[in-house]
């Protein structure tokens, strides 16, 4: 549809108002209030001047202002930047700077990690909002993004000229704005910021038309979900797996959401015991983290109906287990942030393929790109690119690096793939992440996939790390399932059994958990270079 993504949110408030639009700590909002919220706050930007096209930071953990702050933004002609409450003072302030933003919607407890920065950006107002603003301060709950021992202390914010506190735009805003004409293929709704595993984060530029094509296929993708559909959101918005799979698909299609602030294994369960979500959207570490708790067999887990999962393989045990445990469909997609993000996935109730991430959604077109520039034959490994009004306008800033991943329309997608002959595509690995140890090619993934196939490991992790005599050199670092045992010897007989030489690592560590994105993907990077530190 050509339409701007917040207009489907007047139209479901106006079609059901009092249809439950979200669930959050044991507080529920319908969509008549969600919109009437992000009424108030579009009209409260536009009072502090903001003009079409200006840069709104959100950095807020999944929570009722996260949604009503976006869609607020979008309202009043804005561009959204999606800011990782994680992010410490140097990553916040060089999104800010690279996005030009003006203004931030922050969690109060971040308000001083924004008041460091702000003399050094373009900020002009900084919007705060606590948990408290929705839920009496939680007695017996942990704070999420706050330390223990900070655990008792309440946040208190004055108002002031450039500090705005979130009460005063929900009780004191009038809630009228004004509309502002949108080009949905042409006017930006977001800069979404890549999940930097491989390098600088880059910004990037989705429309209007490129955030709701993409809800819209992944809508047809669940043509069949039980009805009274409800999301579970364990998957961050302030990333773009979960905004678009979790809070644009129920805000456009009018499912319930479920919001969890943080990833922590039985609230997950209990949540879905109590709330019944029937579709979660997750990543293999969550699905993983939530297999291996002690207490999983406690809880029924029977109302998921159909899960996604993306952002990096899934591990066919994982996929198998899981789906035992709930009697739900788990299946494997496929996605960037370039691409807002899925391109491809299995189906959901009919022929899938395990080790596939699947075909590509209706609208997508894909192929696969030799070295010389020419299309591959089935099976043959090549270079994934991607096509269809879900991908982006190209990045924020950077002509260059648009020019050499979008060509012709064609998103060079930087995996390495291939295509069986019914059109299933397989993922080898990044590009970027191939190892060349003493000459020979490796790709991480395939001895990953062998590590994983040990009973004892729970996530493993293989790098290429600077090695003086071949260049790299192959070393995997392990995390021990709870109650195993397993030695360095152990999975090294275990990986030389079941790959070539070459690609067995030499190296080996445990550690109690791997650094992680937050969609929970492994850091790779920051791995290799804990290495490189070591060696200067
Ligand atoms: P950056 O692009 O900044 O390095 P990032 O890797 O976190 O960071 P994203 O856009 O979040 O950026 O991730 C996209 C990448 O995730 C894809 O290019 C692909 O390598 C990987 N990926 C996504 N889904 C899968 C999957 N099902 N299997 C394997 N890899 C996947």
């Amino acid at each position: 549809d050509e339409k701007p993504l917040d207009s489907f949110l007047a139209a479901n408030a106006e079609k059901f108002p009092k249809k439950k639009a979200l669930y959050f700590m044991g507080k529920e909002m319908t969509f008549a209030e969600v919109y009437s919220e992000a009424k108030k706050m579009a009209g409260y930007l536009q009072s502090l001047g903001l003009e079409k096209g200006d840069r709104v930071a959100v950095m807020l953990p999944n929570s009722p202002q996260a949604v009503i702050s976006y869609y607020g933004a979008l309202m009043a002609g804005a561009i959204v930047v999606q800011t990782n409450p994680l992010y410490k003072e140097r990553e916040l302030e060089y999104q800010l700077n690279d996005s030009g933003a003006e203004f931030i919607v922050c969690l109060d407890v971040l308000l001083p990690r924004v008041t460091n920065v702000r003399r050094k950006t373009a900020l002009k107002h900084t919007i705060v909002t606590g948990i408290k603003d929705y839920l009496p301060f939680p007695k017996n709950r942990l704070y999420p993004f706050i330390q223990k021992k900070q655990y008792n202390m309440v946040v208190q914010v004055e108002q002031s000229e450039d500090i705005h506190v979130w009460e005063s735009i929900i009780k004191g805003s009038s809630g009228v704005y004004t509309p502002v004409e949108i080009d949905p293929k042409n006017d930006l709704a977001l800069l979404q910021y890549t999940g930097g595993t491989t390098g600088h984060p880059k910004g990037v530029m989705l429309t209007h038309y490129n955030l709701v094509a993409n809800v819209q296929m992944c809508q047809r993708w669940l043509y069949k979900t039980k009805p009274g559909g409800k999301i579970l959101g364990v998957l961050p918005f302030f990333h773009v797996y979960g905004m678009t799979t979790v809070m644009n698909m129920s805000i456009m299609y009018g499912f319930e959401m479920v919001l969890l602030p943080k990833f922590e294994a039985e609230d997950v369960l209990k949540t879905i015991q109590k709330q019944k979500p029937t579709m979660f959207p997750g990543a293999p570490t969550i699905y993983i983290g939530l297999l291996n708790h002690p207490n999983l067999k406690k809880y029924d887990l029977s109302s998921i109906d159909a899960c996604i999962s993306g952002s990096a393989p899934l591990p066919l045990e994982v996929q198998e287990q899981f789906e035992s445990v709930t009697g739900g469909n788990l299946v494997e997609g496929y996605g960037l942030t370039e691409t807002s993000p899925v391109t491809h996935a299995n189906f959901i109730w009919s022929k899938r393929i395990n080790g596939s991430i699947g075909v590509p959604w209706p609208d997508t077109d894909a192929k696969i790109i030799m070295e010389d520039g020419l299309e591959a034959h089935v099976g043959e490994v090549g270079e994934i690119a991607v096509k269809g009004p879900q991908i982006m306008k190209g990045y924020w800033n950077k002509p260059d690096e648009t020019e050499n991943i979008l060509k012709d329309g064609w998103l060079f997608t930087g995996d390495m793939g291939y295509m069986d002959e019914n059109g299933y595509f397989y993922i080898v690995d990044r590009k970027k992440n191939m190892i060349i140890a003493g000459g020979y090619n490796i790709y991480p993934r395939e001895v990953e996939e062998v590590l994983y196939e040990h009973e004892a490991v729970q996530e493993a992790v293989v790098a290429g790390i600077p090695d003086p005599y071949r260049g790299e050199t192959v070393k995997a670092y392990v995390v021990l399932k709870p109650g195993y045992e397993a030695t360095e010897k152990e999975l090294n007989t275990f990986c030389r059994k079941n790959l070539a030489a070459f690609k067995a690592p030499r190296i080996y560590e445990f550690r109690d958990e791997l650094p992680k994105t937050a969609v929970g993907k492994i850091l790779r990077r920051q791995l290799i270079d804990e290495e490189k530190e070591k060696i200067t």
